[in-house]
């Protein structure tokens, strides 16, 4: 329902989005994740119509909103945004800010109508209180609520969560996913946070200095990152230079097994809980530096060599710092890029 085609946008020498492509499906979550000043928001700025790309299009239903002479103005985009802080008007009941976005109704009908958003966040109990009267959580979700008030064909969430404490983000985030979906909506999340884009999104696109480097479902982008970057920015993971000879590598941790047939010199990754420690049996052994104990679950630091690896285990795993340990891979190490030979 949106594509985005070779999407360029510069300001001043500084090229920011860089040639993009995407598109987001019908009632599909799509998450647009990556590092501080790497181009999310500019390029949702695009989208809204605030910013004029300097080359490609973007369009949405099948009509061209953006790029090649087209400008659309915002308010005719139809399309709904909920920013970081919220802009709600401090003025305003919370009732009032709902029915603020519902201009294209008739006046008598806003304020039922702004009721039945209420209502939908779970909200209309408050509906006469002032935006400082509110929790954080509750004030994204009179946001929300104003978004979603003219129906619009797509909603952009701009770092929605990112004031919220970690608590109320994760049952905010819940009731905003959950929401989205019973109403079959399709957006746009921007976060920094990949465990966020992680659990809320349908797709994700791991972005760098302007460029997209990876599209896929979080599952697939997770087991299969395609460079290094998207390797460690979507979790944690240990990246080693090896020797590929078909269908395993050699590495300062021993041989990993590959999924892909490879030769050559390479960089893999491999996730932490990808790996069990095991006594030494004969093979490579790293010593223990640090064990950093979580609660659920455990993450060892190990060194071998000059690599230093991490490991998450159980949360009742005893090894102990000082103790020299084997590693064994339980899943597929992944080529995350070819290294010329020096
Ligand atoms: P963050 O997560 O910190 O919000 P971001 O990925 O959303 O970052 P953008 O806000 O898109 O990044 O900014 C990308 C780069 O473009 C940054 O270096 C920023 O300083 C620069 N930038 C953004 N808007 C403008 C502008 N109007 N004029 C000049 N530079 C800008």
């Amino acid at each position: 329902m949106l594509t985005v085609q070779n999407l360029t946008k510069s300001f001043g020498q500084t090229t920011v989005v860089s040639s993009i492509n995407f598109t987001v499906g019908r009632e599909e979550i799509f998450a647009l994740v990556g590092p501080s000043g790497c181009g999310k928001t500019t390029t949702l700025r695009l989208i809204i119509g605030f910013e004029q790309p300097d080359q490609g299009r973007i369009e949405l239903m099948g009509q061209c909103i953006a790029g090649e002479g087209k400008k659309m103005p915002p308010e005719k985009r139809e399309i709904g945004f909920v920013f970081q802080n919220y802009a709600l008007f401090p003025h305003l009941n919370v009732i009032e800010n709902v029915a603020f976005g519902l201009k294209n109704l008739p006046k008598v009908k806003r304020k039922q109508q702004a009721k039945t958003l209420l209502e939908m966040v779970r909200l209309q109990d408050l509906w006469n209180r002032k935006p400082h009267e509110l929790s954080g959580g509750e004030q994204q979700r009179v946001a929300l609520a104003r978004s979603i008030g003219p129906n619009p064909k797509l909603i952009l969430l701009d770092e929605p969560f990112s004031s919220l404490d970690s608590e109320l983000r994760e049952s905010t985030r819940l009731e905003v996913y959950k929401l989205l979906k019973s109403l079959r909506m399709s957006a746009i999340l921007v976060t920094h946070d990949q465990e966020e884009a992680l659990s809320f999104a349908d797709y994700i696109a791991v972005m760098q200095k302007g460029r997209i480097e990876q599209i896929n479902t979080p599952e697939e982008i997770y087991r299969k990152p395609k460079t290094p970057f998207v390797a460690s920015f979507l979790g944690r993971s240990n990246i080693l230079k090896g020797v590929a000879k078909g269908s395993y590598v050699e590495t300062h941790l021993g041989r990993l097994d590959l999924e892909t047939e490879t030769y050559g010199q390479v960089s893999v990754s491999i996730r932490p809980e990808h790996l069990v420690m095991q006594t030494p049996n004969g093979g490579s052994t790293g010593t223990i530096q640090k064990r950093d104990f979580k609660g659920h679950d455990l993450t060892y630091e190990i060194q071998f060599g000059e690599f230093d690896c991490f490991v998450h285990t159980n949360y009742d795993s005893r090894f102990q710092v000082g103790e020299c340990v084997e590693l064994k891979p339980i899943e597929y190490a992944v080529v995350v890029k070819r290294n010329e030979i020096t």
